[in-house]
C-alpha cells in the first residue's frame, strides 16, 4: 500500500474544487507594460499618484502600483467576466495599472466600478502619458489636443500659413493660442488672457460679422 507523502496540495486534482486555485494573474512582463503605458500614475482619474519613486538603498526602487485586473483573475471575483479564456483574463487588456489604495477602491463598489467605467480610466491615463511623453519629444508640439479645448476659432482669414494661429476656448472657460503646424500635423498651445482673445479675435468678428467676440464660441 502506497503512503502519502504529503507533496504539495495544489498538484491534487479535487474536481470543483481545483478551479478555486486557478487565478489567471498577470506575470511581470504585462505588470510591467500595464505601469509604463501610464507612466507609473496611478490611472484613477481623481488620483493620478505616482506609484513608483526611490528607495533609501539606491540600488532599489518603491513601487506602490498595482496591475489590477478590469475583470477578475478567477470566478467569483469583482467583475468576474466567464466568457473570457484564461489567457484573455491575464492579458494586459484585462489590466489596469492603479495605485494600491485605488486597487481597492474598486473592488468595494462593483456596480459603480464597473468593466466600462476602468476602461474608460485606462484609455484616459494612456491618452494623458502620450500626450505628456510628446509634449517632451517634440518640446511643445503634440499630434493631438486635450478634450478640455471645447472650439477653436482660426485666426487665418484667407491663407493658411505652415504655421495657423487659433484661439480656443477651454471647458473651464480659459482661452488659449492654440497653433497647429499643418505640415506636421501637430499643435502647441499656450494660455493668453481674456482681453488678449477678444484683440485677436476682431478682425474675424469683422471677418464673420459677428458683433460680439464670444458669440464666435456658441457653435
Ligand atoms: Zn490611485
Amino acid at each position: 500500500m502506497n503512503t502519502n507523502k504529503s507533496g504539495p496540495q495544489e498538484n491534487i486534482d479535487l474536481g470543483n474544487s481545483k478551479v478555486v486555485n486557478i487565478r489567471d494573474k498577470f506575470d511581470n512582463k504585462t505588470k510591467e507594460i500595464l505601469a509604463k503605458r501610464v507612466g507609473y500614475l496611478c490611472s484613477n482619474p481623481d488620483c493620478k499618484n505616482t506609484t513608483s519613486g526611490p528607495h533609501t538603498d539606491p540600488k532599489l526602487t518603491i513601487n506602490i502600483g498595482v496591475a489590477a485586473h478590469i475583470t477578475a483573475a478567477s470566478p467569483g471575483g469583482p467583475r468576474y467576466d466567464s466568457s473570457l479564456t484564461p489567457s484573455q483574463r491575464r492579458d494586459s487588456s484585462n489590466g489596469i495599472w492603479l495605485c494600491q489604495n485605488c486597487s481597492k477602491l474598486i473592488d468595494s463598489d462593483t456596480n459603480y466600478y464597473s468593466k466600462d467605467l476602468l476602461q474608460g480610466w485606462k484609455h484616459n491615463a494612456e491618452n494623458h502619458a502620450k500626450q505628456l511623453i510628446e509634449r517632451e519629444l517634440n518640446q511643445g508640439w503634440a499630434t493631438t489636443l486635450p478634450e478640455y479645448f471645447e472650439s477653436l476659432i482660426s485666426l487665418e482669414l484667407t491663407t493658411s500659413p505652415p504655421i495657423g494661429r487659433n484661439i480656443g476656448q477651454s471647458s473651464d472657460g480659459q482661452f488659449w493660442l492654440v497653433l497647429w503646424d499643418s505640415r506636421n500635423a501637430k499643435y502647441q498651445w499656450s494660455k493668453i488672457t481674456e482681453k488678449y482673445a477678444e484683440q485677436e479675435l476682431q478682425s474675424v468678428c469683422k471677418y464673420r460679422n459677428v458683433t460680439n467676440w464670444q458669440d464666435l464660441f456658441e457653435k
